[in-house]
């Protein structure tokens, strides 16, 4: 059955990988767009999702594309409606918020998909599995990059909710936390932040395994040239080295997954999206913003000089 979907915040996200994924599903049509400024040709726009609902009650679910710090009051609109949502990453601006959007899904009897999309990279999987039986000596994580190339004028980045770096940091901590055999949590760490701003720039993060296997990450949002979204696995086979955000990975220098970053992550993401809807469950799981949380509450801050883009 063709689930007839509407799209709400239409911002880079959803222009680079939302539309052009939707376009290749055969399941899904996409029957509107909700947002502040922007039209398709041909399709119904709406600027708020209750003139939407009033307008199209044949739409049965949403994709929200907007910034964390909105999305609880536009999910909780949808589900209290009966629409099935896909949340983009982070599901929400705290972990309370996520809590009240999963009960209400259950009680509407709607599907709640919250996405982290770098789970969805090629080589994630082969990572999970090759790590249930290699010996993992420690783990080092390092995410840099240009902040003024991959989000410009996103102003939302630097505001409470807004995570900074962490907006791209939360997706090497959903990988992790996805192919690590075992939970890890915060030891300490540094948050630099800018003296203009809200939000960290970087972080210095150390993190251990139950086991006490150390887990360290590096955030950086100012990296120019080469950019690196790195995650390497030090095991008693040699290096498990998963690359270009869980796109490429090698074991020992040997090649096993050569693939594109972000490519056909959207697609994996909205097949997952209908398989959830066919058994009306739900997919729901905070590790990677509570780590985040962790860090806001257990790192040290360091001012750094004000950023200005
Ligand atoms: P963006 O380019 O700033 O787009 C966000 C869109 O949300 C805006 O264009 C706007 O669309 C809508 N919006 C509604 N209320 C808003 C408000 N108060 N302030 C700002 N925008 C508002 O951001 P994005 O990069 O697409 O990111 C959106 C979400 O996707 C974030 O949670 C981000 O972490 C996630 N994400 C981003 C990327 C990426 O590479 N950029 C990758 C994966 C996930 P309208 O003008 O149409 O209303």
């Amino acid at each position: 059955m063709t689930v007839k979907i509407a799209l709400i915040g239409l911002g880079k996200i959803a222009q680079d990988q939302h539309l052009p994924s939707l376009a290749r599903q055969d399941g899904y049509e996409l029957a509107a767009i909700v947002s502040r400024n922007a039209s398709l040709d041909n399709i119904d726009a709406f600027t708020s999702i209750e003139d939407m609902i009033k307008a199209r009650p044949d739409i049965t679910a949403v994709s929200l594309c907007v910034p964390p710090q909105v999305r609880f009051d536009i999910a909780k609109t949808a589900l209290k409606a009966g629409l099935d949502v896909m949340l983009e990453k982070p599901p929400g601006s705290t972990l309370s918020e996520v809590a009240a959007l999963q009960d209400l899904a259950e009680q509407n009897g709607c599907s709640l998909f919250a996405t982290w999309h770098s789970r969805f990279a090629a080589a994630v999987s082969n990572a999970q599995n090759m790590l249930k039986t290699l010996d993992i000596k420690s783990v080092e994580v390092i995410w840099k990059e240009d902040v003024r190339r991959w989000h410009p004028g996103q102003d939302w980045i630097w505001q409470p909710g807004g995570l900074g770096v962490f907006d791209p940091g939360i997706n090497a901590l959903s990988i992790v936390t996805e192919i690590l055999p075992e939970k890890f949590y915060l030891s300490d760490g540094i948050l630099f932040i800018p003296k203009n701003l809200h939000t960290p720039i970087a972080a210095d993060l150390n993190f251990k395994t139950t086991s006490g296997i150390p887990v360290a990450a590096t955030f950086d949002f100012l990296q120019t040239g080469p950019q690196t979204w790195d995650i390497n696995i030090e095991t008693d086979q040699g290096m498990l080295a998963l690359s270009n955000g869980g796109a490429k990975l090698s074991l020992a220098g040997k090649n096993l997954v050569i693939s594109d970053a972000l490519a056909s992550e959207y697609d994996r993401i909205y097949t997952r999206f209908a398989d959830l809807l066919d058994g009306k469950k739900s997919d729901v799981d905070v590790a990677p913003l509570m780590h985040v949380a962790d860090c806001f509450m257990l790192c040290k801050h360091e001012a750094t000089d004000a950023f200005v883009e």
